[in-house]
């Protein structure tokens, strides 16, 4: 599968909402169409601008459960960073009666009060080819500001201080600023990020945050120790108090669910004396733990050094389905936690639980949704969208990019993988989850019923009678789960067969209150390997540290199991760091041909040599390579055939050798299987 490097790791302020920071710009009343939900106020220069609602939006489909004590001022964001690039693609907006406008518009109709813009230092080729990603230079952050403005939003600036996409995985430095030395890259930086925000309040943008950085754990602009890190966030930080002195100074974080990890990042920026003000994180529920524990990391930052938090970015899946033909980080085989189903009622639970913790987090001030305006080209082919894509940049990297970033997005440039996360249909309608921003204040009462069936799945010996569960559990619009009956749409015949399929999975499809369930019935194989699945910890498998690792043990966490709950972890911060070998040893087998394979998943491995191997009395006499891409996606090796005489031993195992990248290399490795050659 497609790599995609927005996940690679593992993805706010009062409504004074005319105060810009560089005062009132607002746009002439003929620019801002007046809406039903929206009051007009007389800006300081006596013209009009439209507001975010104040009445509760009527005839919303979804439950929404009201937050209680939302603060007034709460900030509702959403990213849209790619809306110019998706128009000039051909892409246009509807609003909820299905006919066009400004999707500025529409947003702030919904209760949005805050637009979040990325922007890139250079995103262009020698040529002047766009990297992609909406090829968000400050020129298109000016244009998006300006936009948002005339309805009322402000704009929290995303500097991610890089030519392209900055994240745990990388913070490249920017082509012109690659040979200078820190000081000078401070100056740079202070420099770009002052004319920058000059270039934005001159088109009217309402500054109201800056952020320093996008995800900087431990990086940023090509510098990796911590004086070094600060330095150049406090230059950056200069700049926005003297050009913008009412927007709050933002840093940027992602994974919460790191032990530790944001006590250490506000420690470090409290002994650096940073000046700032918001200590933000990313929050996508599928890989950041849960929002008890945002709450308790966050809480911390808050409390022990007064700052303000929020979360700067989540999202969520509202289908499973593609709809521009470049595969989605979210899918039918992801694997990673579900904490909502996929539906757009789902969407709107997991917006509305996430403002809910931050509200209720002392000093939280808003929550962001990341790139709800990302849909597809709508090209009926791969090969039409590529080409839109290409020219546009409407997609998350084009080839282009290959000039500055030829690892990652030179080798796996495509369109969006999130476009079933946005929250406009692939036709640019709204999803009803968009007002979820105007109704958390007010909560909607809606029936609650069925949503969605997670898979099921059954696990029998072989030639063991096959028995399917007679209820299966029901999401409901409430996010509560109900057991009700199944209708299973196999016969007993068919049932029967199934059992004598050893080493053999079966899907069975069936029907609950409506709504599809499935069921995955495994039927156990002649597995010659002891806890294969690592569900009984560490018997049975050698582990050889060749390089000092961090973290090399068992680790009982079923989101991050292939199957069960456990699995063997790796995790290593240093550099070169990861280095060992995983193996069991096989006595006794009769002679004959055996096949083996084994499964790995990880990230942030940089250089890696990765490989599964067989050994047969001490001599390695097969090896298959293995891979680590993103989270989730899991790779699995096959070595197939491997002859054996009687009485030989023969040892299985993993060799895993990571230069680590970001944060420190990371994986899994889960289901190791030796069994006869069919
Ligand atoms: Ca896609």
């Amino acid at each position: 599968m497609r790599k995609h490097l927005l996940w690679a790791a593992a993805l706010l302020l009062p409504l004074g909402l005319l105060i810009g920071c560089a005062g009132v710009r607002a746009a002439a009343a003929a620019e801002a169409p007046e809406t039903e939900t929206a009051e007009e106020e007389e800006s300081g220069d006596g013209q009009a601008v439209s507001l975010i609602p104040t009445e509760k939006l009527e005839g919303n489909p979804l439950w929404v459960k009201k937050v209680e004590d939302l603060p007034e001022d709460f900030i509702l964001g959403v990213d849209a960073s790619s809306v110019i690039a998706e128009e000039d693609s051909g892409v246009k907006y509807y609003d909820f009666d299905g006919q066009e406008q400004d999707v500025f518009a529409t947003l702030a109709g919904s209760g949005v009060t805050h637009i979040r813009v990325r922007v890139w230092n250079h995103p262009y080729d020698a040529d002047g080819n766009g990297y992609g990603g909406g090829n968000n230079d400050i020129e298109k952050a000016a244009e998006i500001g300006r936009r948002a403005a005339r309805y009322g939003m402000k704009l929290i600036v995303d500097f991610h201080y890089s030519d392209f996409w900055a994240d745990p995985g990388k913070q490249m430095v920017p082509l012109a600023w690659a040979d200078m030395d820190l000081e000078e890259k401070s100056e740079a930086l202070y420099a770009y990020t002052a004319e920058s925000l000059e270039k934005l309040n001159e088109a009217g943008a309402a500054v109201g945050m800056v952020q320093l950085g996008n995800e900087t754990n431990g990086a940023i602009c090509g510098e990796t120790d911590w004086d070094s890190i600060i330095a150049l966030m406090a230059a950056g930080s200069r700049a926005v108090r003297e050009q913008c002195p009412q927007a709050l100074v933002a840093v940027h974080f992602a994974n919460p669910e790191r032990d530790g990890a944001y006590a250490d990042y506000a420690r470090r920026l409290d002994e650096g004396e940073l000046d700032y003000d918001v200590f933000a994180s990313s929050y996508y529920p599928y890989w950041h733990g849960t929002l008890s524990n945002l709450t308790s990391v966050l809480s911390q930052v808050a409390n022990t050094y007064g700052k303000k938090v929020m979360v700067m970015e989540t999202s969520y899946a509202y289908t499973l389905e593609d709809t521009d033909f470049a595969g989605n980080t979210i899918a039918e085989d992801s694997g990673v936690a579900k904490d909502f189903p996929y539906t757009v009622q789902g969407q709107a639970n997991e917006i509305r639980d996430v403002i809910d913790t931050v509200a209720h987090i002392e000093n939280g001030i808003g929550v962001v949704y990341w790139e709800g305006t990302w849909i597809t080209v709508g090209g009926d082919s791969w090969e039409t969208n590529a080409a839109i894509w290409e020219e546009h940049g409407s997609g998350w990297a084009s080839r282009f990019a290959a000039d500055y970033d030829p690892d990652d997005a030179g080798q796996y440039y495509g369109g969006c993988a999130v476009d079933n996360q946005a929250l406009f249909d692939a036709q640019g309608h709204p999803l009803p989850s968009l007002q979820v921003f105007n109704l958390v204040r007010y909560g909607n009462d809606a029936d609650i019923v069925p949503q969605q069936i997670d898979p099921v799945r059954v696990t029998v010996s072989g030639g063991e009678a096959i028995q399917l569960p007679e209820t299966v559990d029901v999401w409901m619009s409430d996010n509560s789960k109900q057991a009700l009956p199944v209708q299973w749409d196999v016969t007993q015949e068919e049932l029967d067969g199934m059992s004598q399929g050893a080493g053999e999975t079966y899907t069975v499809l069936g029907e609950a209150a409506g709504e599809s369930a499935c069921c995955y019935v495994s039927v156990a194989g002649s597995n010659l390997l002891v806890n294969d699945s690592f569900e009984d910890g560490d018997t049975g498998w050698t582990v050889t540290d060749l390089a000092g690792a961090d973290e090399l043990y068992v680790e009982d966490k079923a989101t991050d199991s292939l199957t069960g709950t456990k699995h063997f972890h790796f995790w290593s911060a240093a550099a070169n760091s990861v280095e060992f070998t995983l193996e069991q040893t096989v006595e006794g087998l009769a002679a004959g041909k055996y096949d083996y394979a084994v499964s790995i998943m990880g990230g942030d491995g940089g250089q890696t040599d990765i490989y599964a191997y067989v050994k047969v009395d001490g001599e390695t006499v097969a090896t298959a390579p293995m891979a680590i891409t993103a989270y989730g996606q899991w790779d699995t090796a096959h070595i197939d055939g491997v002859e054996v005489a009687e009485g030989q031993s023969v040892v299985v195992g993993v060799y895993v050798k990571c230069a680590g990248e970001g944060g420190g290399a990371w994986g899994k490795i889960d289901d190791a299987v030796l069994r006869p050659t069919a």
